[in-house]
């Protein structure tokens, strides 16, 4: 599961809201940037 952020407006996009066309639901902007999914190398053992 990924998310977008928009480059327009600022929104997070999830990529279930989008379609074959990624576009910003909110501003209709066409410039998403692909977001990392949470976790990455932030973790913690404890
Ligand atoms: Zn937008």
């Amino acid at each position: 599961m990924s998310k977008y952020k928009c480059f327009n407006c600022g929104a997070t996009v999830d990529s279930s809201e989008v379609g074959d066309i990624v576009r910003c639901p909110y501003c209709g902007g066409r410039v998403l940037i692909k977001k990392k999914p949470e976790g990455g190398h932030h973790v913690k053992a404890r």
